[in-house]
């Protein structure tokens, strides 16, 4: 792969064929050189691949996502994907001026201070029969810096530019609870391996009947359930995760991850106190304090029952909740 460029244009789609190619040209044709063009694709059933396979420029790369995440995670996508040192995000339908690159670097690199945060240009608009629906041009006032607060106030002031698509809390809400519930459960993966760590120290040091106590076998079957737990946690707990990176909706997964591994820790954290003896239990060391940690985490964002429910929902496909 070439070196990194200086501005990634990001043109995140879905179902973009008939606009694209026109989106595609006023970029080709940037006055300034120095850029990628990335496309990332949301699996569109419609021909913007093939529109897009037209051309050969070999600054443009496309990327066609396995399966449909909406909007949201599409555009985040982008991020990925860009190697430039600035960023740009294109709407598939949106046409800009031929110097529009050029004058956005110019700012950019004229901001010594990297005060910042991002410049905008003004662009137009298209339908799919390539009619200008809209043209965006600069404020009134030209250009200009403009400090975020004025931003922020023109954007809840006139209720655009919103956080997220309308209509679409949802999915977002969604979306969160499945990375908050492997994300819970690497919680209870944290303990767990502390507590298995603080156990196989102290079953090597401990000394008892002339040995240290790590050398009885039940305290090695103790050790190997707790290592064993901690592990099968955490790999279920990134399998979780790795899915969703992919925008793979994974409610099983998610709450198989988070049902195991709050439980193993429970259990883990529990063992630990068991191996230390009475010194587990003691205020000054953190064992009782882990288990009490681990204890909670079985109830928030869904008790382990109701994960069961939502395991057993994707598994049966009939729900045994309200
Ligand atoms: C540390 C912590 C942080 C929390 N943070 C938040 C928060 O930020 N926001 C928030 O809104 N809540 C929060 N909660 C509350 C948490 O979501 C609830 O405690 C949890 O959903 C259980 O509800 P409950 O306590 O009313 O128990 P109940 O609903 O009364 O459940 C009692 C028992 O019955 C079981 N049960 C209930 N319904 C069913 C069913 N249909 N089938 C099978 N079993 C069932 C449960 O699994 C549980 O074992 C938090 C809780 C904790 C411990």
């Amino acid at each position: 792969m070439s070196a990194a460029p200086q501005v990634s244009v990001c043109i995140p789609t879905y179902r973009g064929a008939a606009q694209i190619a026109e989106t595609i040209e006023s970029v080709l044709a940037q006055s300034f050189a120095d850029f990628e063009l990335v496309i990332v694709d949301d699996a569109s059933p419609d021909e913007t691949g093939q529109v897009v396979a037209r051309y050969r420029d070999a600054r443009l790369r496309y990327v066609r996502s396995e399966c449909n995440a909406g909007v949201e995670q599409n555009w985040n996508r982008c991020l990925r994907f860009a190697r430039g040192r600035y960023f740009k995000l294109l709407p598939h339908d949106d046409l800009i001026a031929p110097d529009c690159l050029a004058r956005q670097v110019a700012v950019l690199e004229a901001d010594r201070d990297e005060r910042l945060a991002l410049v905008f240009c003004a662009r137009r608009i298209i339908d799919s029969r390539s009619r200008a629906l809209m043209t965006r041009r600069y404020p009134r006032r030209g250009s200009g810096v403009i400090p975020a607060r004025a931003v922020l106030r023109s954007c809840i002031r006139s209720g655009t530019n919103l956080l997220g698509e309308p209509g679409d809390a949802h999915h977002s809400l969604t979306f969160t609870w499945l990375a908050n519930r492997a994300g819970l459960g690497l919680f209870g993966v944290h303990l767990a391996q502390r507590a298995l760590d603080a156990s196989v120290a102290h079953a090597k040091t401990r000394v008892q009947f002339g040995q240290p106590i790590g050398r009885f076998q039940l305290v090695q079957g103790m050790l190997a359930e707790m290592a064993t737990l901690t592990d099968a946690s955490r790999l279920l707990c990134y399998r979780a995760l790795a899915l969703l990176d992919r925008g793979v909706w994974c409610h099983r997964e998610s709450s198989m991850a988070k049902a195991y591994a709050t439980e193993a820790a429970v259990k883990v954290t529990n063992m630990a106190i068991q191996l230390h003896g009475s010194s587990g239990l003691a205020k000054e060391f953190p064992l009782e304090r882990w288990a009490r940690d681990a204890r909670m985490l079985t109830l928030p964002d869904g008790t382990t029952q109701i994960q069961q429910l939502i395991i057993g929902r994707e598994l049966v496909g009939l729900r045994a909740f309200a």
